[in-house]
């Protein structure tokens, strides 16, 4: 079985004012010195890793802000990536993109070396609300990237959309999906807003200076885009994600299904052959490592089986189909009752999942309260 490809690029255009990632800005030299460091880290890869684990399933370019890469350094990244690993033409490659760092030429390089889905975040159609989040783009541009990417040949765009941001209305929260459906996006994505500590925006709320969105205002946004989305043919296949038949995203299904992935660059995490590990957050060291010809890799845990199962069960249930039992049974050797027997009984008393045929999902009253659901089996 093969796996799948993250690969993370930590440049973006400014800080947003919610964001509590790894980023820096886009200086030449640095950007320079991490493509070549990650260009080492996929060959140290190339040369240790058994052919089945070098053949791509899905790969993913995210950051950060990708698209903050000039045209041919995007491309020398995926020339790299059919260099050291085995890409099947068909796979499904995301790179994820903002309004205002993508123009023709550099969508049609992506296009050209066979991307084939594009993930914009579009995050409201408010300027005003953009200018809160303290991002670098306005609808129009969200708008004109869409008409962008279309030209270029994409057929396969996701959009990104944040609910729960201060000032945001239930009324303006459908207004901003109605405007994103009209883009005709095959994929939506949406989040609630959390607000990160020690954030921009974090110290205006605790300053006074913003409020934040009631919590029954936020379930309220939740629970409305869920029946907007699916009167437009938008299948809900996972707590925030939403696909017209046939788009739901296969690298983010492989993480909620809890099979092997690969993270190359800052930060990123990788889970392969019962073993998790990530890489330094340090840019300093991720560099030196490389230069020094040594994998960046900062912590190593290997997963028990008990460990594993938790793992399946509590991802498996972001998707609305739920966890397929008789995988789980494949998988492990046991019946799911048989191994959480307290925790479903409970859960099942409490009406928050449920059997449904030979998937184990959440209810409608669960899925407001995944997060407590999922503690139950950690
Ligand atoms: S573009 Fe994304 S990664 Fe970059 S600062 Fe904004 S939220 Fe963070």
């Amino acid at each position: 079985m093969g796996i799948g490809l993250y690969i993370h690029i930590p440049f973006c255009l400014k800080k947003c004012n919610y964001c509590d990632f790894i980023s820096y800005g886009f200086k030449p030299a640095l950007v320079k010195a991490y493509l070549t460091a990650l260009d080492k880290e996929m060959a140290l890869y190339s040369n240790s890793l058994p052919p089945e684990e070098k053949q791509l399933e899905t790969i993913y370019i995210g950051g950060g802000t990708p698209t903050c890469l000039r045209a041919n350094e995007l491309y020398e990244v995926l020339k790299a990536c059919r260099h050291y690993f085995t890409w099947p033409p068909e796979i499904e490659v995301t790179v994820e993109a903002n309004p205002g760092t993508v123009d023709l030429e550099k969508l049609t390089v992506l296009r050209r070396e066979n991307v084939n889905r594009l993930s914009l975040g579009v995050q409201t159609d408010s300027d005003n609300l953009l200018q809160v989040l303290g991002r670098q783009h306005t609808f129009e541009q969200a708008v004109e990237a869409v008409c962008l990417a279309r030209q270029a040949g994409f057929s396969n765009l996701n959009l990104d959309l944040i609910f729960g941001i201060p000032g945001q209305t239930l009324t303006s929260w459908r207004e901003c999906l109605a405007k994103t459906v009209n883009l005709s996006p095959q994929h939506v994505s949406i989040y609630n807003l959390q607000l990160e500590e020690e954030t921009p925006l974090w110290k205006k709320v605790k300053s006074g200076q913003l409020k934040t969105c009631p919590e029954e205002t936020e379930l309220a946004m939740y629970e409305q885009a869920i029946e907007f989305l699916k009167d437009n043919n938008y299948i809900q296949y996972e707590i925030s994600n939403f696909a017209q038949t046939g788009y739901q995203c296969q690298h983010n299904l492989r993480y909620w299904r809890n099979i092997s992935y690969l993270g190359l660059g800052l930060s990123a995490h990788s889970y392969l052959a019962r073993c998790r590990f990530n890489n330094t957050e340090n840019i300093n060291t991720y560099l030196n490592c490389l230069t020094e010809g040594k994998l960046p890799v900062s912590r190593v845990e290997f997963i028990s089986k008990q460990v594993e199962m938790q793992e399946t069960v509590f991802l498996g249930l972001r998707l609305m189909q739920g966890l397929d039992l008789i995988k789980f049974f494949a998988r492990f050797g046991c019946c799911i009752e048989d191994v959480f027997t307290a925790q479903l009984k409970n859960l099942l008393y409490l009406g928050l999942v449920e059997i449904n045929g030979l998937s184990l999902r959440l209810t409608k009253n669960g899925l407001p309260v995944a997060n407590f659901v999922f503690r139950e089996f950690v």
